[in-house]
């Protein structure tokens, strides 16, 4: 056991992989440090999985495979119960180390150990889930034909710093219910609450190779795209890696989905609830400090509604304490790194040197208690247009741009000119806005009335265009599919009833 606790923090010094049933350590391996970005120190070191931890651990997973994929799914969905009780149990202790790895705030933690949990709770459905069709007489008279659906084999995620926990439950409950085996490589940035995750996995009583864990970078990640047994990659992400991710692993006969990067509007007619809409648009744009894929970063005000949602956005604003996450008075934690914060600070002085009117914010936040934390002020400019980096280039940190439109035919075409397209959100009470809007917006999640238009575990999770790389989304029936094949079967039987009262 890797973890230490303290009244006040959780901290896990040495982290492993955790191969064919065991923590394997590697004295000799590359390490990393990893930082709370609260505090700017190192609370951990992370070893590198070269090739051949890959390769350990892919051998391990073709191995267990084998006899997997034969338990029965009643039998499979029984783990997911087990797994699902302990982190129920530890939905603390996870979302605490949540927080320090990442930064979020306790609530937010917790969230998305709740949207976790309920991942693992419909992949105990699986029996259900997995059913395949039949029809008789399909292929003829006294034909029957069948489509089961089958597992495939080894497969493996690669996951984004921005949900540590969760992301990896898009997948993995749902590839190993169905009878595969899995690798998780968490983003090097946060693998903190993996390893706990691991913990719990050890006591389930899976067989060995079943569940793996691997930490490392880039170059771990070619490895698992290159490794010949491993089936699939379900991955999540940048665009740009994203892509590289999809060519490569196609290159290599895998079947892929890749999520990539996003760029949030949310449009507020002038009939809007303004005291509700406004709480949701904060909570989208600076929840997370904007480190969330659904998160909103323009926000379109329609006619009249500009001037009322630009002053209720400034004094929203100013009620926003950044700080450190664990501090449940906390609205707004850091940023991941210090070349995150310095990323973001450098688009906001383009967006203001390219026209940009910046409201508020736009420096570096100063926590007196955590002067090594990595903090942006929430920001907000006003007056952004299109074609303006503000307005174009995902930014990843708590900037919300205010880009003014007179007609909702405007605002639809701000976000269909974006190449992203994983959410936008209409705030109005008018059905008829509400319905053109989500009629034509070309982006996988819509929201009316909703600012974060995060889809539910037994829905498909998965942007549109350059934010999307594949044909099956995570969670839900497109999990299902992603993480089976249909196989065919057609019968008939040549012999018969021996006599008319089915005597044989
Ligand atoms: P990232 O693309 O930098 O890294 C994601 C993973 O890819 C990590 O595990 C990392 O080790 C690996 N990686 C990084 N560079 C690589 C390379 N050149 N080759 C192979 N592997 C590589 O993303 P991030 O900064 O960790 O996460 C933030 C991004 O994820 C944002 O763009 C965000 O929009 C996106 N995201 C998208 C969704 C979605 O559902 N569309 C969800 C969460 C996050």
């Amino acid at each position: 056991m890797r973890t230490q606790h303290s009244p006040s923090t959780t901290v896990m010094q040495t982290l492993s992989h955790y191969i064919d049933g065991g923590w394997v350590e590697e004295p000799g391996a590359e390490r990393l440090p990893v930082l709370n970005p609260a505090t700017g120190e190192s609370v951990a070191e992370m070893p590198l999985a070269t090739a051949d931890t890959v390769d350990r651990a892919a051998q391990a997973a073709h191995r267990a495979f084998k006899a997997w994929r034969s338990v029965p799914p009643i039998e499979r969905a029984r783990y997911m119960f087990r797994l699902r009780e302990l982190l129920v149990q530890h939905t603390e202790d996870l979302a605490r180390l949540i927080t320090i790895e990442h930064g979020k705030v306790l609530a937010d933690a917790r969230g998305s150990v709740q949207r976790a949990i309920e991942n693992v709770e419909v992949a105990a459905g699986i029996p259900t889930l997995m059913m395949g069709y039949g029809l008789e007489n399909g292929a003829g008279r006294g034909i029957d034909e069948e489509a089961v659906r089958r597992p495939v084999g080894v497969f493996a995620c690669v996951a984004p710093f921005n949900f540590p926990l969760m992301v990896p439950f898009w997948f993995m409950p749902y590839a190993v219910a169905t009878g595969n085996t899995f690798i998780v490589k968490p983003s090097e940035q946060v693998p903190l609450s993996q390893q706990l995750v691991f913990d719990l996995i050890d006591q389930i009583g899976l067989p060995p190779g079943v569940l793996n864990l691997v930490n490392g970078d880039r170059h771990t990640v070619d490895a698992l795209l290159d490794h010949p047994l491993i089936q699939g990659i379900s991955f999540v992400g940048s665009t740009p890696v994203a892509r590289h991710i999809y060519a490569r692993a196609a290159a290599n006969g895998k079947r892929v989905q890749a999520s990539g990067s996003a760029k949030n509007v949310v449009v507020v007619m002038p009939d809007a609830v303004l005291e509700k809409t406004i709480p949701n648009v904060i909570n989208s744009a600076f929840g997370s400090s904007g480190q969330r894929c659904l998160a909103g970063s323009i926000i379109i005000p329609v006619g009249v509604a500009h001037e009322p949602v630009r002053e209720a956005l400034l004094a929203s604003m100013k009620q926003i304490q950044v700080g450190d996450g664990l501090d449940p008075d906390v609205i707004m934690g850091p940023v991941i790194s210090a070349p995150a914060r310095d990323r973001i600070l450098a688009a906001v002085a383009d967006g203001a040197a390219e026209g940009g009117h910046l409201l508020t914010g736009g420096g570096a936040a100063q926590v007196s208690e955590r002067p090594g934390g990595f903090f942006v002020e929430p920001t907000l400019f006003d007056n952004v247009r299109s074609g303006m980096r503000l307005a174009t280039q995902e930014l990843f940190g708590p900037v919300l741009s205010m880009m003014p439109a007179q007609t909702l035919d405007e605002a639809i075409a701000i976000i269909d000119g974006s190449p992203y397209g994983n959410a936008a959100s209409i705030f109005t009470e008018h059905g008829g806005a509400a319905r053109e809007f989500g009629a034509r917006v070309d982006v996988g999640n819509i929201g009316v009335n909703i600012g974060v238009a995060a889809p539910m575990a037994y829905f498909p999770f998965g942007g549109a265009r350059e934010s999307f790389f594949g044909t099956e989304h995570g969670q839900g029936r497109d999990a299902i599919n992603f993480f089976t094949d249909r196989r065919i079967v057609i019968r008939r039987w040549f012999g018969g009833v021996s006599d008319a009262r089915g005597h044989w």
